[in-house]
């Protein structure tokens, strides 16, 4: 039995699967007989049963595949795969080879299939992807009309180091960095992307949690008052797991005390979070329910609006991409758990600052996004003519 991290979806991974049917090899090697069955014990989710007469014929081409790859003198091609490279050894070095040849795998949306079907087409640099038609991807197994437009789009843009509207508005030019100066002209045509409110107060807000605790351990709020030049960030820190329906309670109240304000924040994951604590914490409907309108996903409408030269989509990606950098510029989402265990274990305050700091980066990532966002989305449509 293999005990391993739940999955979303209604199967587990077939890595996870995989990973099972090779132990079943290895044990049949050692025992001279073979599992009959095997089970997968999922963290959130319990026993699974891996169904072997469909995993080990696939787990024995994969280990030909990789016996055959460790017998040639030549190293394979790289490719960068964000879910499983960035938990591998050798990640700077395939990323250093990966980012010297300007590989096609750094391009969001670029899928190992992806790649096969590119590949067949000769298309295998940013120049060749960007400037091909996309209806000739279209057809592709794993393509379709949007993704073979959002591709060349992408190629696009990092080709030109540039950010251009949304896939739908390819009409309008390139802009580029943050200094917002164009980088062609414009055909003088018009696009409606989804508007995003600037209002005198506006919430930042960003999540901290522990997954194997299923606890919230910090709430981050950086309340940023247009009208009086302020900028204030709130932790609502549960120092003592204990202390998570305390954090709720004040997150509430400094929601409430700002009835107008939208509510920023990256990803759905703070709003999925507002919903199962409500429900955890029995909160009256009147109290959760007017605050959920007020919540504005950037991620959703970056993707929507903009195609950016990044490698992802993800928050440090493209805060990056617009010269906000973090303090510490190496801490990430797993580097805070760590540090709440480690402050669990030593009470050595220390550890909270640094995840006091680093949440507060990120809600003023989310803010530095908001705003390039809104001033990109509406200078093009306030003078079109301009661009
Ligand atoms: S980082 Fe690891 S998984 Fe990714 S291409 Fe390199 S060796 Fe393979």
């Amino acid at each position: 039995m293999c005990r391993l991290k739940s999955s979303s979806a209604k199967r587990p991974k077939q890595e996870y699967q995989i990973i099972v049917a090779f132990h079943v090899r290895v044990l049949a090697a050692v025992q001279g007989a073979w599992s009959e069955t095997a089970w997968l014990m999922l963290r959130e989710k319990g026993l699974y049963e891996v169904d072997l007469w469909e995993s080990v014929p696939r787990m024995e081409k994969i280990l030909q595949e990789c016996i055959a790859t460790l017998t040639q003198d030549q190293e394979p091609e790289v490719f960068i795969s964000r879910s499983r490279c960035s938990l591998c050894h050798w990640y700077n070095h395939c990323y250093t080879i990966a980012k010297a040849d300007q590989h096609l795998s750094l391009l969001p949306g670029v899928t190992p299939t992806r790649y096969t079907q590119l590949q067949a087409l000769n298309l295998t640099t940013v120049e060749a992807l960007a400037t091909i038609q996309p209806a000739k991807l279209e057809p592709l197994p794993g393509f379709g009309g949007e993704t073979a437009r959002k591709l060349v789009r992408q190629a696009q843009a990092v080709l030109q180091n540039c950010a251009l509207p949304g896939e739908s508005n390819a009409e309008l030019p390139a802009r580029s960095q943050t200094n917002g100066s164009r980088s062609s002209s414009n055909n003088g045509k018009h696009f409606q992307p989804q508007t995003i409110p600037t209002a005198e107060v506006e919430l930042y807000f960003d999540i901290e949690a522990e997954p194997s605790l299923n606890l919230i351990y910090l709430h981050g709020v950086l309340v940023v008052d247009r009208a009086q030049q302020t900028e204030v960030f709130h932790s609502l820190l549960a120092e003592k797991p204990e202390d998570e329906s305390k954090i709720w309670q004040e997150l509430l109240d400094l929601m409430w005390a700002y009835p107008n304000a939208p509510i920023f924040h990256f990803c759905p994951y703070e709003v999925q979070t507002m919903g199962r604590l409500a429900e955890l914490y029995e909160t009256p409907i009147a109290r959760i329910q007017p605050l959920l309108p007020r919540f504005i996903d950037l991620h959703d409408r970056i993707t929507k609006s903009v195609t950016l030269p990044v490698e992802s989509y993800a928050l440090k990606h493209i805060a990056r991409w617009l010269g906000f950098d973090w303090r510490d510029s190496t801490a990430n989402g797993a580097q805070s758990i760590y540090w709440y265990a480690q402050w669990l274990a030593t009470g050595d305050r220390g550890f909270l600052n640094s995840i006091l700091v680093y949440n507060e980066d990120d809600c003023r990532a989310t803010y530095h996004i908001k705003d390039w966002l809104v001033d990109f989305l509406q200078e093009t449509i306030e003078h079109p003519q301009a661009l």
